[in-house]
């Protein structure tokens, strides 16, 4: 069985931690979104592979659910106190190893690609991880006031309080699915999409020119990040209406109708199988909060399930 999981940061990790307990990680590839990127004090910094890499390598910080544990931030405050430079991203001590090393492989030449299968076997992952794309790209929102923003000086420098006109992938047009990726979809048994933001994690994966149309002629299921109208956590709900869909598992599972073929959704969202089933979709109705890894991996077990079973 060989599986490829589409994933954004936090909602990702958490589901795969999951998904490692109940298929070989030999036979997963983790396709990561990269629209968070952003150069940082000359760094390059890659919020989701880190999330991901620290969570599935046993680091990060238990109750943020990123960054690392035990991280301590002397350089942040020594950047702040003594240099004066802009403190509204803080990047702690350990964790500035990671992008240092990336950006050392970066501007040695390498890709990203490469500086990620550096740092995944550094942290032991028994799965392949990939970045969407070795391209530069952006997420950029336009808010109501007229301003062009990173997203992360949207969502961490404002705190996702300006509401949002639009968002978009900065340079998709130009960017080409990192090496392999197309290759691990067309031989997927399955691919999954991890309960990750449907705009800023899942949506720009599915704006690198050439994914969307590989999972078309893939099986594909997916987990809803949106439980009971309302994200568990993050900010699609400040985004998704931006994009002309509703807070819903319904509207998430619609905005993917064009190739998706199974969705688990939250027990409270039951009233959404009738109408998700007259989409044609296979649907599964199980707990989706992930408070444990053990629920993950029920979750996981259940998205699997869905790849077997005929729609109904
Ligand atoms: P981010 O990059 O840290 O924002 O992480 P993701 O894009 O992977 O995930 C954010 C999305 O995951 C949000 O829409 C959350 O509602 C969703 N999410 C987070 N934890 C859970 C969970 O335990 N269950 C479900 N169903 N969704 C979750
Ligand atoms: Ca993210």
């Amino acid at each position: 069985m060989s599986i490829v999981a589409l994933a954004g940061g936090v909602g990702a990790a958490r589901f795969l931690r999951g998904l490692v307990r109940v298929v070989d990680p030999a036979e997963l590839t983790v396709v990561a979104n990269t629209g968070d990127d952003i150069r940082l004090h000359g760094l390059h910094v890659s919020p989701d592979l880190d999330t991901i890499t620290y969570t599935l390598g046993g680091g990060v910080h238990p109750a943020q659910g990123w960054g690392r544990d035990g991280e301590t931030t002397a350089v942040a405050t020594e950047l702040r106190d003594r240099y004066g430079r802009p403190a509204w991203f803080t990047l702690g001590d350990r964790d500035l190893a990671t992008h240092l090393v990336r950006t050392e492989i970066l501007a040695g030449g390498g890709t990203l690609s490469e500086a990620t299968d550096v740092i995944a076997a550094a942290w032991g992952l028994e799965f392949r991880l990939v970045p969407m794309t070795d391209d530069p790209v952006a997420t950029r929102i336009r808010t109501t006031d007229g301003r062009t923003l990173h997203f992360q000086e949207w969502w961490v420098g404002e705190r996702a309080a300006p509401p949002v006109a639009d968002v978009w992938l900065e340079g998709a047009a130009g960017a080409r699915p990192a090496p392999g990726v197309l290759e691990a979809i067309a031989a997927a048994d399955v691919v999954v999409l991890c309960p990750s933001n449907p705009v800023v994690s899942i949506g720009t994966i599915l704006a690198v020119p050439g994914i969307r149309p590989a999972l078309r002629r893939a099986c594909v299921v997916g987990v809803s990040p949106i439980v009971a109208g309302a994200v568990v956590r993050g900010m699609a709900d400040r985004l998704l209406p931006a994009t002309g869909t509703d807070v819903s598992a319904l509207a998430v599972a619609r905005s993917y109708a064009d190739f998706l073929d199974g969705w688990v959704v939250d027990r409270a969202d039951e009233d959404a199988a009738a109408p998700l089933r007259q989409l044609g979709l296979a649907v599964a109705v199980t707990d989706t909060v992930m408070t444990t890894p053990d629920v993950a991996a029920s979750v996981a077990g259940a998205a699997l399930g869905l790849a077997t079973a005929p729609a109904t």
